[in-house]
């Protein structure tokens, strides 16, 4: 690419709005642009990586055996009912009418629409298994879009689905889908972790997210350097250790009230320092629907309050009031008051209590946490949570699953924040039992097909990519996903036919290698300074200078954007070496 073809969108000074590394670097970089909350444009040079991380992705999802279809974003209500998830998902799902009236909606997710195709394709267990994947739009109408694409409203995700006979083989596949994860996250040369994720009820359900770690995360992971142990701890799973994935999902679920107040005043409200609240939640209890249909406020909210989190945007956001709330310490202190092992230990357990939650996690030395996996016997209990100091003895690590392989090595739990960009789960029989997904089995009757789900934040990933990949001069990208790999600099094109003859050549050359470089020919009015301070903005790994003084010595200039240093190559050996 010639700099003069392309668009050079970069901005020196670092966006007001943007609180987050990866949100400033990417605006300034020229990748991308706001339409509005939650809704960005693709510029050239964004959508450069963003292809490059989905054609990793489809080529680990081949390799896997998945099949790639494409599944329209706007869905029918009527399927959404089918599962009963119409009623259930909230205010991030965004519903639409058509001409006619009926209901649609922007898909947040397809389990409905996969399932729905599955029910009328596949007829014979021999079809088993097999496993559906796409790349696409979704539309999530997040209470809180922020970050960037980091959390956007509408993004692109892959997301698969696969079908089984029966769990032995749905357990493959999760373990096969695992490995392409891992594979994935390996080639985009990035640093992050597996952790166990919460799994709802459904019996047996496993569920691994996959976490970039980056200070800007929003969930904190738990891990031993000892074992492979690591776990998700989110606040609002562990206030939910039981009850199904829907109601978990509900209790997530946030609207915007025209009521509101700013979280200002309901922290002096409730005499809780503002800077500590990590997440507000406008927690619907079992009025969900009657309350979206007659856009009412929700008249309850839960605070979760924890140390030390900047969220700048978060002091924008409004509640409704809270009416003489209670503030609870620790998981074990709701405990006390709801009573155990009511399956409704949730916010919304506590709300039908009448009950509105505040946990004020600020204190330093939380204990009592319950973190990953919500399956009773399996999950870290007990931990203080005290971040980055986090060296709880690992004897905190208890009540492991006999038959598992052991969590239990020799070594610390660490806590470190990640941003989850991929999720696997099992999801069982609850789409294809609500959809009546079935298969005839070897002996001619009906059974209902398994499934697992397997998703991939790609546009969050080039966003989670810059958090852990950038210096004071820019963003530094791995090369599997740079969006130009190499960067040229003639020096002094202008009046050297040398060097112009030269750069020329070598661009076609190593273009023709297949080498994705960036060259730069804009003429004297953009001083070369003015290119490398672009170049370094714009992340390119590689960058070569062609001057006269190089070649008159027989060399050409070389820098790689993560070393100080510059060498300088033999003419001769430039291509080679740059290959
Ligand atoms: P989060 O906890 O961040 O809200 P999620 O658990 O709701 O994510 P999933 O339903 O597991 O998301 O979707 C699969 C993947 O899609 C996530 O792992 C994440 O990488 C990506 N994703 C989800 N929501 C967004 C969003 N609003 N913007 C960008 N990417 C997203
Ligand atoms: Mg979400
Ligand atoms: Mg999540
Ligand atoms: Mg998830």
């Amino acid at each position: 690419m010639r700099a003069t073809q392309f668009l050079i969108a970069t901005v020196k000074e670092t966006p007001t709005d943007a609180v987050v590394i990866s949100h400033q670097l990417m605006l300034r970089a020229g990748m991308i642009r706001k339409l509005a909350s939650g809704l960005y444009t693709w510029l050239p040079l964004g959508l450069r990586t963003l292809r490059k991380v989905e054609g990793i992705v489809r080529e680990e999802m081949n390799k896997a055996d998945a099949l790639e279809v494409l599944m329209p974003a706007v869905q029918p209500a009527e399927l959404w009912q089918e599962t009963g998830r119409w009623f259930q998902y909230g205010g991030e799902l965004l519903r639409v009418k058509d001409r006619h009236g009926r209901d649609f909606c922007v898909g947040p997710t397809h389990e409905e629409v996969i399932t729905d195709l599955a029910r009328n394709e596949l007829s014979s267990y021999k079809q088993l298994p097999i496993t559906f994947y796409q790349v696409q739009t979704k539309f999530r109408d997040e209470t809180r879009p922020r970050f960037g694409v980091m959390r956007s409203r509408e993004f692109i995700m892959k997301d698969a689905y696969s079908f089984h006979a029966d769990q032995e083989s749905l357990d493959q596949t999760y373990d096969k889908m695992h490995g392409a994860y891992t594979r994935i996250f390996n080639r985009f040369g990035l640093n992050f972790r597996p952790v166990e994720a919460d799994s709802g009820s459904i019996g047996g359900a496993k569920s691994h997210e996959f976490h970039v770690l980056a200070e800007s995360g929003e969930d904190d992971i738990a891990f031993s350097d000892g074992s492979d142990y690591a776990a998700n701890i989110e606040l609002a799973e562990a206030l939910a250790p039981t009850g199904d994935r829907s109601a978990a999902s509900a209790e997530l679920t946030c609207i915007d009230t025209p009521e509101t107040h700013s979280i200002e005043d309901v922290c002096n409200l409730l005499n809780v320092d503002a800077k500590n609240v990590i997440k507000t939640l406008i927690v619907l209890g079992a009025q969900t629907e009657k309350q979206i249909k007659a856009e009412e406020p929700a008249p309850l909210v839960a605070l979760i309050v924890r140390g030390d989190h900047e969220l700048n945007e978060i002091k924008a956001e409004k509640l409704t009031q809270v009416a003489d709330p209670l503030v609870f310490a620790s998981d074990a202190q709701i405990r006390d008051v709801i009573g155990a092992g009511t399956g409704s230990l949730g916010p919304i357990g506590l709300i039908d209590k009448g009950i509105d939650v505040i946990v004020d996690r600020s204190a330093a030395h939380c204990s009592n946490f319950v973190c990953g996996a919500n399956e009773d016997d399996k999950h870290m209990t007990g931990a203080n949570w005290e971040r980055d100091a986090a060296m709880t003895e690992i004897a905190d690590l208890r009540n492991v699953v006999a038959g598992d392989p052991s969590p239990c090595g020799t070594g610390n739990i660490e806590i470190k924040r990640g941003i989850e960009v991929g999720h696997i789960f099992q999801l069982g029989t609850k789409y294809s039992e609500a959809l009546k997904a079935s298969v005839l089995d070897q002996n001619g009757k009906d059974r209902t097909m398994t499934m697992g789900c397997y998703g991939i934040g790609i546009s969050r990933v080039v966003a989670a990519a810059i958090e852990q990949n950038n210096d004071e001069n820019g963003i530094i990208w791995p090369d599997a996903i740079a969006p130009f790999t190499l960067g040229i600099v003639p020096m002094g094109a202008h009046k050297s036919e040398a060097v112009r003859e030269k750069s020329e050549a070598l661009y076609n050359e190593l273009t023709a290698l297949g080498i994705d470089v960036f060259f730069d020919d804009r003429d004297k009015k953009t001083s070369p300074g003015v290119k490398f301070a672009d170049m370094e903005l714009m992340g390119i790994p590689h960058r070569i200078v062609v001057s006269d003084r190089g070649l008159e010595a027989g060399t050409i200039e070389y820098k790689n954007r993560r070393e100080a240093d510059k060498q300088e190559i033999a003419v001769n050996d430039i291509v080679d070496f740059l290959k």
